[in-house]
């Protein structure tokens, strides 16, 4: 019964069609897919299929899939998905994660998978390098932003020596534009009894740096620890842009632990436009990036690299007994050394593929676009009365609401977001700032073109149309 579990060329060809006629004919109509659908079972017919001895075959399986799965909700792959922060799921990607199972290369070890972690490691280094970090420098790939931040922390934590009795004096400053993964890996990192100062940002939603040097002024006065400061390079919510040159001037002054999350926007340093936003990485102490946003990658890869990397060792290296054999012979460091995870996914296939097999060119190009296409919209937003615009965007994000000439702009905006969740084309979502609702659009997916911002721009009038019209309640 178990040789089901190894099926024969024949078997493998007829399994390897069906799945690759499955993404074929999800890839085939992606760009005239709606970006947003509404299901009224939302994916309830997976439940209708427990698990049991006698399988339900390959075709029945993908039935499945294509109703419950590939249809309800947001579609993350569409070039219409403009909310959140955007991913993407290049197809290289995906034959490259096809090699890393099938493989199924061990990427926690030197000792056991050399190759594949020499991979992982010459990855890092070539985002270490893209930041500017010197040789010093280690990382790890990780699932996402999350647990890159997490894992920084903990580095900064360990690395500033705050330990349990530092932990009610020791003080973490951030914006309230900060992810909320930070917040929540502080949390994880056990600093909920430290002093978290929200500083100030200006009328862009950055780090306001005189202020801060306020709060660190009067923290060290109260004889309180000051010990790490968090930049982001952009925020999710307004794409806005810390100024990390200048907030390093005052880490340094200060001695404080200079953390700069640049999950959604770090790799825009790939083009020249993108680099002239963002300043002065190279000086920060720890950085985390998303090849699964910026890099188009399906999700599951962000990366953590902190410039002193033997602190990240400190933090995460252990050994066991039945690893002893690991370190007999090590070239290059281990990933499980610089990582919370030991047994993991061989991430660096999926990103090593594609940027080996297209080149780096085709990736700045896509990411010059996001910039320029966010910038149009930026300009033809206001080109529909009513519409009011955020700042120009120092990145891919811009913020934009509409104000009625009578009643309240926020009840409308409800209803001008459920109208366009209804229409679902494209896909924007909303924010709430200093009271205001505002829709984000967000760009970042490499399957966003002109076309796409422009059917954005037309939905928006219409659905506008519609709520100002009452057509929508
Ligand atoms: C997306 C994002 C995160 C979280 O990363 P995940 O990959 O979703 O875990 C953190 N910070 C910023 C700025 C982000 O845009």
């Amino acid at each position: 019964m178990s040789q089901v579990l190894e099926p024969d060329s024949v078997r493998r060809e007829m399994y390897r069609n069906q799945v690759v006629e499955h993404g074929e004919s999800f890839l085939s109509d992606i760009d005239t897919r709606k970006a947003y659908v509404l299901t009224p079972d939302k994916g309830a017919k997976i439940r209708e299929f427990p698990l049991s001895d006698s399988g339900i075959g390959m075709s029945k399986a993908l039935e499945i899939v294509a109703e419950a799965v590939d249809l309800p909700g947001l579609n993350p792959a569409s070039g219409g998905h403009l909310g959140y922060i955007p991913g993407g799921g290049i197809y290289l990607s995906a034959l490259g994660d096809y090699l890393a199972d099938i493989t199924n290369r061990y990427a926690g070890m030197f000792f056991p998978n050399p190759g594949a972690v020499r991979m992982e490691n010459m990855l890092v280094r070539w985002m270490a390098d893209l930041v500017g970090y010197p040789e010093t420098a280690s990382g790890t790939l990780l699932s996402g932003g999350s647990l890159a931040n997490l894992t920084c922390i903990v580095t900064a934590r360990d690395a500033m020596g705050v330990k349990s009795a530092v932990v009610p004096h020791a003080v973490i400053y951030l914006t309230n534009q900060v992810h909320h993964c930070v917040t929540k890996a502080l949390r994880i990192a056990g600093l909920t009894e430290s002093h978290v100062r929200y500083v100030p940002t200006d009328s862009n939603y950055r780090l306001d740096v005189s202020a801060l040097r306020t709060l660190v002024a009067e923290d060290k006065a109260k004889g309180l620890k000051p010990f790490m400061v968090v930049c982001s390079t952009g925020t999710t919510d307004t794409g806005a842009v810390d100024p990390v040159d200048q907030v390093a001037d005052l880490a340094e002054e200060e001695g404080l632990w200079l953390h700069v999350d640049a999950a959604y926007g770090g790799f825009f340093l790939l083009c020249e436009e993108g680099r002239a936003a963002i300043k002065g990485l190279e000086r920060s102490d720890s950085i985390v990036m998303d090849p699964h946003k910026g890099l188009f990658l399906p999700y599951g890869t962000g990366v953590a690299i902190v410039k002193r990397g033997d602190k990240l060792a400190e933090s995460h290296h252990y050994t066991a007994a039945y690893l002893q054999d690991t370190l007999l012979q090590q070239d290059e460091i281990s990933p499980a050394d610089v990582s919370p995870e030991l047994t993991r996914h061989f991430r660096g296939m999926r990103m090593w593929l594609p940027l080996q097999v297209h080149g780096l060119a085709p990736f700045k190009a896509a990411l010059a676009e996001k910039l320029w296409l966010a910038r149009y919209f930026h300009e033809q937003i206001i080109a529909i009365p009513g519409m009011e615009r955020g700042p120009f965007p120092d990145l891919s994000v811009v913020l934009f609401r509409y104000v009625p000439q009578t009643g309240d702009s926020n009840a409308f905006m409800h209803k001008l977001l459920a109208a366009i969740h209804h229409d679902g084309r494209v896909f924007l979502s909303s924010t709430q700032i200093d009271g205001k609702m505002f829709l984000r659009f967000a760009c970042l997916s490499f399957r966003t073109h002109l076309h796409t911002v422009d059917l954005c721009l037309k939905m928006l009038k219409e659905c506008v149309e519609k709520v100002k019209t009452q057509q929508w309640a």
